[in-house]
């Protein structure tokens, strides 16, 4: 297992309990957004203990940190029309804007200082200087074929 292996199980572990209950869940940025991650899982569970995440993303070139403050279910349904959830809700995204605002300084890659890139044709990312040379450009192409070809040998 190599140290990124180690650390990204680590954190699924850490968040775990707070996937959605119905599933799947998205678990999708690179390993230098791992601490990232970790220090917005804690900002969040911080003030909202029981808050429920979708999904883990790199979008736009920014993390996109999907969750909600309270556990999913039937209950939070109805809750969602509440002005007290609505309160709870914005409270949450204001933890998670100043993660994705951050994220745009640091390299997906190796989680030193970088840029946002538009270099790539269809995949905008947070990059070094040393990483933007290290990452090809049709990289996503190839990511989407891998996972084309893992499916197809899916049971
Ligand atoms: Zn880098």
């Amino acid at each position: 297992m190599t140290p990124w292996e180690s650390e990204y199980t680590s954190l699924l572990g850490a968040v775990a309990a707070h996937w959605l209950s119905a599933g799947p869940f998205m678990f999708d940025i690179g390993p230098g957004w791992i601490g990232l991650v970790r220090e917005c899982h804690q900002a969040v569970v911080s003030e909202f203990p029981h808050y429920s995440l979708r999904a883990v993303e790199q979008k736009e070139a920014e993390l996109a940190f999907h969750a909600w403050p309270l556990p999913w279910g039937p209950q939070d349904c109805a809750g969602s029309s509440n002005q007290a959830w609505h309160i709870q809700d914005r409270q949450l995204h204001r933890i998670t804007y100043r993660f994705a605002a951050r994220s745009q300084s640091v390299c997906e890659r190796c989680g030193q200082p970088g840029t946002p890139r538009e270099t790539r044709p269809s995949w905008d990312m947070v990059l070094c200087d040393r990483c933007e040379l290290a990452v090809p450009e049709d990289f996503i192409e190839r990511v989407r074929q891998l996972q084309d070809y893992m499916q197809a040998f899916t049971l």
